[in-house]
């Protein structure tokens, strides 16, 4: 008996011991971005609306060819070859992220059931793919309900028609009517630009001229889709459909469609990001909630995110905290290598931490260091901050010499002087006062927020 409970009382023990060690190593864990990928049967376009769609393209296209409409809004050297296409997607200006979308399919350019092929001779596609998907991420619904991405026109055109009004909520394969602008070009090809978000579609109408660059709606989840992305098609001016981008096993075209092609793996980071909480998020179609927060306390938990596009097993990422006296943190300091699959559409890789005790007051930086094949080395940094602990009243003076973050529940009050090259920010809920002390000369920085103390 006696045996057994000290055995019992040892086991306990190095349990404790373990578990301890596991805190004060703050072990990092990792949460791979769960992949939903088209798969099986779905298709952007089911075929009962493929073929509506195409007999409303020919009637409206012979229709302005016979009117002349090309000739008139197009130079005749404009008319030979298809248009060199730029990139059809942008950020609204609400936005800034370093990137906010990822290819997720390429057309499928084996005609025969039950395989694939893309551009590249690989599988980057899915069976009966028509077009390219560009998915937006991370957030891809959140994306969609702030409008984030804009889809625009590739190339000058006219526009043939557009359709809209139609549900922009779709998870699945389920025979709904997207919502999509039809493009016809100065020689005759043409871009398709489908599942755009619900009322999102550009004022202009059917033969209405649009420029390269201009807006035509934004990224949505109209039709048969399982998430918000762009689905982009295009044709020749016979009406072949063509895979623009140009490689090794494309017989639509010897030359790509882009003014820039795109690498097959455009591995890159879209956003990095400090929380409060890991990120939700909800089945389809809920809006995720990112739970991002940039200013914290001792002792508060921190989450890292990096939400990376096609990334590959053979690239690697260098993870650090640096601290407000450029030192790399202890807090993390740490290099993110994917397992599993080669190739991953997107991936957001998550690292919990805690602050501890004496965290340096000031402004941090969350940096990604990204080792690309495609690329090479690319940096991206975020600040986050570690705030003067929470009053109700702070009245401030003297010279602030360093980067900080006061924050109170009610007011702050200050004669002091930012010194130059210092980053200070004043965050009272209820109001900031500027006392006749205050001075804030060029090149320092001053940022008044009222979140307070939330
Ligand atoms: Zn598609």
């Amino acid at each position: 008996m006696k045996i057994y409970k000290l055995i019992f009382w040892i086991l306990l023990g190095t349990t404790n011991a373990l578990f301890s060690q596991i805190k004060v190593q703050q072990i990092v864990s990792h949460e791979e971005h769960s992949e939903t990928e088209h798969a099986g049967p779905t298709v952007c376009l089911g075929p009962a609306e493929r073929i509506a769609v195409q007999e409303r393209i020919n009637k409206a296209v012979r229709d302005m060819k016979n009117d002349g409409l090309l000739d008139r809004v197009f130079p005749q050297n404009q008319r030979a070859m298809p248009p060199l296409l730029q990139w059809p997607l942008r950020q609204s200006d609400k936005f800034n992220d370093p990137g906010y979308y990822a290819i997720s399919n390429y057309v499928d350019l084996d005609p025969t059931l039950n395989n694939v092929l893309d551009y590249n001779g690989l599988n980057q596609t899915y069976d009966g793919h028509n077009g390219i998907d560009i998915r937006v991420w991370p957030y891809w619904w959140k994306k969609m309900d702030d409008s984030h991405v804009e889809v625009v026109a590739a190339a000058d055109g006219i526009i043939i028609f557009k359709q809209d009004g139609f549900n922009d909520q779709s998870c699945s394969f389920n025979g709904n009517s997207w919502n999509a602008v039809f493009l016809l070009h100065a020689d005759g090809s043409i871009t398709w630009y489908g599942h755009l978000k619900q009322n999102s579609t550009t004022v202009k109408d059917s033969g209405d001229v649009v420029t390269v660059g201009e807006y035509l709606g934004v990224v949505g989840s109209s039709g048969n889709s399982t998430n918000p992305h762009l689905h982009l098609e295009c044709y020749d001016n016979l009406g072949n459909r063509v895979e623009p981008f140009a490689g090794p096993s494309n017989p639509t075209t010897a030359n790509s469609w882009w003014a820039n092609q795109l690498p097959y793996y455009d591995t890159g980071v879209n956003k990095i990001a400090t929380h409060f909480a890991a990120p939700v998020t909800p089945s389809c179609p809920g809006i995720e909630t990112p739970n991002e927060k940039d200013y914290f306390l001792p002792r508060d938990s921190i989450f890292f995110t990096a939400s990376i596009r096609h990334s590959l097993t053979a690239d690697s990422a260098r993870v650090q905290a640096i601290q407000p006296n450029g030192v790399v943190s202890t807090l993390l300091n740490t290099t993110y290598q994917r397992t599993g699959s080669f190739f991953t559409r997107s991936v957001q890789p998550l690292w919990g931490r805690k602050l501890p005790n004496n965290a340096m007051a000031g402004k941090w930086t969350f940096r990604v260091t990204y080792y690309s094949q495609t690329y090479g080395t690319s940096i991206t940094n975020h600040t986050f901050w570690v705030a003067q602990p929470c009053t109700p009243n702070l009245a401030l003076g003297g010279i602030h010499n360093v980067n900080n973050y006061f924050q109170a529940s009610n007011s702050i009050t200050s004669n002091a002087e930012i010194n130059l090259g210092v980053h200070v920010v004043y965050d009272a809920e209820n109001y900031t006062i500027l006392g006749g002390g205050f001075i804030a000369p060029t090149g320092s920085k001053l940022e008044i927020k009222t979140t307070g103390c939330n």
